[in-house]
């Protein structure tokens, strides 16, 4: 099945918890105030989710990798 991870830029993440609001199960803020990847890699049905995380990300600390 194809995959795709999501990669975090840790100097650009302030913690928000945007991401994590969207999807509870794949992101949280930990309490060094930086976001952490619950799981590694994602199936496509998670995509849409996943893309809006990034694009609600504050800081554009998210990005996709196919
Ligand atoms: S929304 Fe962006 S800045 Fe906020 S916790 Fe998630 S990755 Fe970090």
């Amino acid at each position: 099945m194809r995959v795709m991870k999501v990669r975090v830029d840790t100097d650009r993440c302030t913690g928000h918890g945007v991401c994590e609001s969207i999807r509870a199960d794949v992101f949280e803020v930990g309490d060094d105030g930086m976001v952490h990847l619950l799981n590694e890699e994602f199936t496509a049905d998670m995509r849409p989710q996943l893309e809006e995380a990034v694009a609600e990300c504050p800081t554009q600390a998210l990005r996709l990798e196919d």
